[in-house]
């Protein structure tokens, strides 16, 4: 198969459009051929290597992948079934698994990272437990744009955010991923959102997916703004996912019994956390990753029945995945970068 590696770690130049061998299913697993795979921030971090972390190579990067089944072990899923994989991969059999928080499994792994080739080829093998069906309205540019930013921001929000009908929610970053996934499960979900983003333009794609007051944080202060939009009360929930750059705002910017849930640091890792506030305030301090099979499958059905969308920036062909992660790296996108397979 063709597939996009890469053998050393380093900038977008070190990923190679090339010959690979074609995936081998073990015993449970289906072989698919890719369609479609979005890019996520993990698949820049694995090309420019983690500290602590061990990638074999060369590596095929991509965690949200749509295409058509080729083999499977189950006559559910026959040969040409249309499918989106869940991406996080678990053992299915351990007390966490079997109480269905598959994230929390001692062996989770995200496809694509480490160990587990992911999407960025013509094939893919994941175990059948990670097919997911789509409907035929839903093409598959649309439907890889899906499962790992909406899962991950349904996660954050729902199971460990707690939202309720009426909360006031800040969403950083709006033209992130996750952020605009935030920004719809939280409108859906009865909350206010108040969305910052870096330009003019994107601030109205934000409002135009339904946020309720943006901040542009270049120009203004995220925590003044806050209080002019509560009426000096702060916010329930923080979507946080660029780290060291607004942490400190983001826990000023919380109410009362507001709580802040991080599932990345963009900008790095080490944030400051005023003891004080935390107990003063009872402010919530919540980690958040992926999240579970269960979950992923709530949200697919307000995705396939046309409430939840998936906003697509750009798509480029597998071949040119090395100048669509350059385009993730400048910032300059609003919603998800597609990787188009023929
Ligand atoms: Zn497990």
């Amino acid at each position: 198969m063709k597939a996009v590696r890469f053998h050393s770690h380093g900038g977008p130049e070190v990923l190679r459009y090339e010959d690979a061998p074609d995936p081998v299913p073990a015993a449970g697993e289906a072989l698919v051929r890719v369609r479609a795979c979005a890019l996520n921030h993990l698949d820049l971090w694995e090309r420019r290597g983690l500290p602590r972390v061990t990638i074999p190579l060369p590596h095929i990067s991509g965690s949200d992948v749509a295409g058509e089944v080729v083999t499977s072990p189950s006559p559910d899923v026959p040969p040409g079934s249309r499918v989106m994989l869940q991406p996080g991969l678990s053992c299915a059999c351990c007390p966490a698994c079997l109480s269905g928080r598959d994230n929390e499994c001692p062996q989770y792994e995200v496809l694509g990272y480490r160990n587990h080739d992911g999407g960025y080829a013509e094939l893919v093998k994941v175990p059948l437990q990670n097919l997911v069906k789509i409907p035929n309205h839903i093409d598959f540019t649309r439907a890889a744009a899906f499962p790992l930013t909406f899962l991950t921001a349904w996660h954050m929000l729902l199971t460990r955010g707690r939202l309720a009908d009426g909360d006031d929610v800040l969403v950083l970053a709006a033209g992130s991923g996750v952020g605009q996934a935030a920004i719809q499960i939280a409108r859906l979900h009865g909350a206010r959102v108040i969305a910052t983003a870096g330009s003019d333009e994107k601030l109205e794609r934000a409002l135009e997916l339904g946020a309720n007051h943006v901040i542009h944080h270049h120009k203004q202060d995220i925590v003044e703004e806050i209080k002019r939009f509560t009426d000096r009360r702060g916010v329930d929930i923080v979507i946080e996912h660029v780290g060291e750059a607004t942490w400190p705002k983001s826990m000023r910017a919380l109410a009362r019994g507001g709580r802040v849930v991080t599932c990345g640091a963009t900008t790095g890792s080490n944030g400051v956390i005023d003891l004080t506030a935390v107990f003063a305030k009872q402010l919530s301090i919540l980690g958040s990753y992926m999240g579970t099979k269960g979950e992923l499958l709530q949200a697919a059905r307000l995705f396939f029945a046309g409430q939840l969308k998936p906003v697509i920036d750009r798509t480029f062909p597998l071949a040119d995945a090395a100048a669509a992660q350059q385009r993730m790296e400048e910032s300059g996108q609003f919603g998800k970068i597609v990787l188009d397979v023929p």
